[in-house]
């Protein structure tokens, strides 16, 4: 069966273009991940599909069935949301025998209790099905959410930033157990966040929202080897990015077409391999230092030391640059105000 497609979609709030000529398509069993930075129209996107929205233009189909004239209950939607949406005063397993009794497909009462008892397994709440939904850990909570979501097993499942509100720690974990739950069960889901780690540790693929409009579709490694602008490779959290636009850096210059056409430039940090200046396995002679940069800052993150330097030189990486700072990682912990040498794999330079 085919999973979600939508065409031309536009939302409006009165003057406030919320959606704009959207198009996106999930394949059956897919999961794509919708991100952006606040207000891009995550939530109008999840609320018209869903059918809390009108659509200004557009088409919304589901499984092959055009959406348009099916009301919200009716549309074969899972919903989970950050703040869980749980009945506080019904227990764990009654919370998740709600999402089925929504459904008319599952009104055999012993058929219901049976799927309440798979999905808590599958979440890992077998025991707790009797308990009160105050007594939950965040992170309990939300995996009842997420089994009152799958309970129907629903054409899509849409998830809205749905572990927002968990530790980090937790939310790595349950990012993983998702991806490994929705893939065995076949999931159709749709997950919208801000958090381009959480994208792309769950998604098959990503869409970049902003201001409404889709800037870049993509499989997690091409967006972030290809981000398609400046603005998609900033909001992927890349931060050697140079756009020809900004004050800064209005000396990029060069690359492919010629140095008077100036260009916007992404450098990967793993496009930067760095080592001592003095270390004398260079040719030893000064045109080397034009590669050189001076250490401004370091930060430990993931057992490697994220340096940022300040270019000493008109040319960086093969590129000619104004001073800039530039990020890139290395093992041994500099110090502030060692000098390196950079070397850039021009292989992961993207111009834009
Ligand atoms: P996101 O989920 O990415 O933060 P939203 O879909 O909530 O974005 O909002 C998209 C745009 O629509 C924003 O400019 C927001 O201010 C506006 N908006 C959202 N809901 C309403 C509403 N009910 N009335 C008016 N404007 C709204």
């Amino acid at each position: 069966m085919s999973g979600l497609v939508i065409r031309d979609l536009s939302v409006r709030y009165g003057e406030t273009v919320a959606l704009r000529g959207v198009d996106l398509e999930v394949a059956s069993g897919e999961i794509v991940a919708v991100i952006g930075p606040s207000g891009c129209g995550k939530s109008s996107l999840l609320r018209a599909i869903a059918g809390l929205e009108p659509l200004a233009s557009g088409s919304v189909t589901l499984g092959g069935r055009d959406l348009a004239e099916v009301a919200t209950h009716e549309r074969d939607l899972g919903l989970m949301f950050q703040d869980h949406a749980l009945f506080p005063h019904l227990s764990v397993a009654d919370n998740v025998a709600f999402g089925l009794r929504m459904h008319k497909k599952n009104q055999d009462k012993a058929e219901r209790t049976a799927r309440v008892a798979e999905l808590l397994q599958l979440v890992g709440l077998e025991k707790l099905g009797g308990r009160g939904i105050d007594a939950l850990s965040g992170g309990e909570a939300q995996r009842v959410a997420l089994a009152r979501a799958l309970a129907p097993r629903p054409g899509l499942l849409m998830l809205d930033e749905p572990l927002g509100s968990l530790d980090q720690l937790l939310r790595q974990q349950l990012v993983v157990e998702l991806r490994s739950m929705f893939t065995e069960l076949g999931v159709t889901a749709l997950h919208v966040t801000h958090d381009q780690g959480e994208a792309f540790a769950l998604a098959d693929r990503v869409v970049v929202l902003r201001d409404g409009e889709v800037q870049q579709v993509g499989r997690p490694a091409d967006l972030w080897r290809r981000p398609a602008s400046v603005f998609v490779a900033r909001f992927l959290g890349h931060p050697n990015v140079w756009d020809r636009a900004s004050s800064e850096l209005a000396s990029v210059e060069s690359v492919s077409s010629g140095p008077t056409d100036r260009q916007s430039v992404l450098v990967p940090v793993s496009a930067i391999s760095a080592r001592p200046a003095s270390d004398g396995s260079s040719s030893g002679l000064g045109h080397d230092d034009d590669r050189a940069v001076v250490v401004e800052r370091t930060e430990f993150r993931e057992g490697r030391f994220r340096v940022i330097a300040r270019s000493t030189s008109s040319t960086l990486c093969g590129l000619a640059v104004g001073p800039v700072r530039v990020a890139f990682e290395v093992v041994d912990e500099p110090r502030i105000g060692d000098r390196l040498r950079v070397k850039v794999d021009q292989r992961q330079v993207v111009v834009f």
